[in-house]
């Protein structure tokens, strides 16, 4: 996928006051998947909103960083203490600055650091992005009832309060891009993040089915393939996994940003990480049906893939991207690294690394059955 935005995480960004969700629509500062859709929302195209990803030929403008964007929060959204998750799992909650605007919550296994005002926070050791944010009611720190039950609980504690699913049989795999939508080039090294893509999947295939798995694929070729097609192929082939591999990179002298990012579909009523206002918000999407284990996935795959390439964390997002909004079975989206940064984009080439990377994927998937199979033994 292609980001529009460096992300320089040493950058502090001034909170502002105005939503800066305008901003990014008035920029159309939105990720690839989306741009479509808040231009359908906006009037100006008639087309799908799962078009290709084309955003490449779309000139850079002035942009915004996404990542420590003011918190989009919903006051409207229930609140609940976090003494509330506290009580629930033996956590201890201790603020962390002279302010209270930091705090933690913790016991002898498990910790989760917070900022008021914030969506950003770290959950046992992933960076993961809040669709509300963390703010005080009365001096109390609280956070949604979405966040709590749809992204903080299904980390800490994989499996609590989430629905009962069939075990993991069919898994399809999504090579991002492909044919004439190559995806995002590093061109003086010659690569294309289709051709990546592509091939880190048949290397995932590769391990799923001699660990027992079925797997289906959305391309197995260099062709073109709709966004809309791929959750398709899932529905048809009645799939309980549907994982899209793609590559990252930023643009603008931005060739610092390396390391890990995983989306998963943003749940209904709340802005996706990057804060784009799109025609679906308060829609429920198919991908709604399954925010709770979305989320379970999501936090496996990107738990294993850090662990495996030890770069750095770029974080578990939510975004509302065409594969993740129409997949009809849990649904995650992992970017393993940026085709923008040689150092990491010559790492990429590497057919080695590229096996790293399948088999911590497996890994992530291998886990995350496993918290399915812990659901129905209940
Ligand atoms: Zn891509």
């Amino acid at each position: 996928m292609r980001r529009r935005r460096p992300e320089p995480s040493t950058v502090r960004v001034v909170r502002l006051a105005v939503p800066l969700a305008a901003i990014f629509a008035a920029l159309g500062l939105v990720s690839c998947s989306t741009a479509a859709s808040a231009a359908r929302a906006s009037g100006k195209s008639a087309t799908p909103s799962y078009a290709p990803h084309v955003q490449r030929f779309v000139p850079t403008r002035p942009q915004v960083v996404a990542d420590r964007a003011a918190p989009a929060l919903r006051h409207d959204a229930e609140f609940v203490p976090v003494s509330v998750l506290a009580t629930r799992f033996g956590l201890r909650f201790a603020w962390t600055d002279p302010d209270h605007r930091r705090f933690v919550l913790q016991n002898r296994a498990q910790r989760l650091e917070f900022e008021v005002d914030s969506r950003e926070c770290e959950i046992c050791g992933l960076r993961v992005f809040l669709g509300d944010g963390v703010r005080l009611e009365g001096g109390v720190p609280g956070l949604s009832r979405t966040d709590m039950d749809l992204l903080v609980i299904p980390i800490l504690r994989p499996g609590y309060g989430g629905p009962r699913l069939h075990s993991v049989h069919t898994i399809v795999l999504d090579a991002g891009h492909g044919g004439r939508d190559t995806g995002t080039v590093n061109t003086h090294l010659h690569l294309m993040e289709k051709t990546l893509t592509l091939d880190t999947v048949m290397r995932i295939k590769r391990l799923l089915l001699a660990a027992g798995y079925r797997v289906v694929l959305t391309r197995t070729s260099d062709r073109y393939v709709g966004l809309a097609e791929r959750p398709e192929v899932a529905e048809r082939c009645h799939a309980d996994l549907f994982i899209s591999i793609h590559f990252n990179s930023v643009v603008g002298g931005a060739g610092a940003v390396t390391g890990v990012e995983t989306f998963t579909m943003t749940p209904q009523g709340q802005l996706s990480t990057n804060q784009a206002v799109d025609q679906y918000v308060n829609v429920f999407n198919p991908g709604n049906a399954n925010n709770y284990w979305n989320t379970v996935l999501g936090a496996s795959l990107h738990r294993a893939v850090l662990g495996e390439l030890r770069t750095p964390d770029r974080g578990l997002k939510r975004g509302r991207l065409a594969v993740l909004r129409l997949a009809q079975c849990p649904a995650a989206l992992i970017e393993s690294g940026y085709l923008s940064n040689d150092t990491e984009a010559r790492r990429l080439a590497q057919p080695e690394y590229r096996e790293r990377i399948a088999h911590a994927i497996v890994a992530g998937i291998k886990a995350y059955a496993a918290d399915i199979e812990a659901v129905r033994r209940r």
